[in-house]
């Protein structure tokens, strides 16, 4: 659904077997970036229908998000990482200093959805700082992915996955990027 870029703000939902994500126009004309965009926001969606795990919603969201950015990399669609976002984001966005732990408590919790971005942004972010330390181990963060729990009660990472992560990451490089994003 095409939205007016002028509003800077582009969403998409999933639900059962069917997904919308809109298209940034202007003058009813899509950019290539904009297309680039309506890719992401469509692959974002779609990992939401793919996947059955129940992920707490943080989890959720931020390995939706990273891996429809994955996705558009292994298509050949150019597009700036979430990396590169996060870089920007974390220099104007208030709660930047909040770990993801805490984030998801606020939002979940103490319903403030002021801490939502985080989940996009900051999370998508972690995961890739996670997969490029895997993908230099010659392995990849899809190889790990039925580490996550089944019945996952804490919304923190399962402790299968922490170890999974330990066979290729140092445990001080893990301990970095907990500090760095999770915490
Ligand atoms: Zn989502």
């Amino acid at each position: 659904m095409a939205i007016d870029k002028k509003l800077g703000q582009i969403a998409g939902a999933a639900g059962k077997q069917a997904f919308l994500a809109n298209v940034a126009t202007s003058e009813g004309k899509a950019s290539p970036e904009d297309i680039a965009k309506l890719h992401w926001v469509s692959a974002h969606e779609l990992f939401h229908l793919l996947t059955t795990t129940p992920y707490p919603l943080w989890i959720s969201e931020s390995l939706a998000q990273y891996y429809g950015y994955k996705s558009l990399k292994m298509a050949g669609i150019h597009s700036e990482s979430p990396m590169d976002q996060w870089q920007v984001f974390k220099e104007r966005f208030p709660h930047a200093a909040t770990g993801l732990y805490e984030a998801h408590q606020k939002v979940t919790g103490d319903n403030d959805p002021s801490y939502y971005p985080l989940f996009y942004v900051k999370g998508a972010a972690f995961w890739q700082a996670v997969d490029e330390e895997l993908q230099k181990q010659g392995t990849a963060l899809d190889q790990l992915m039925t580490t996550f729990e089944e019945q996952q009660l804490s919304h923190e990472l399962p402790q299968s996955l922490l170890n999974a992560l330990k066979q290729s990451i140092s445990e001080e490089r893990l301990k970095e990027l907990q500090q760095q994003f999770l915490l």
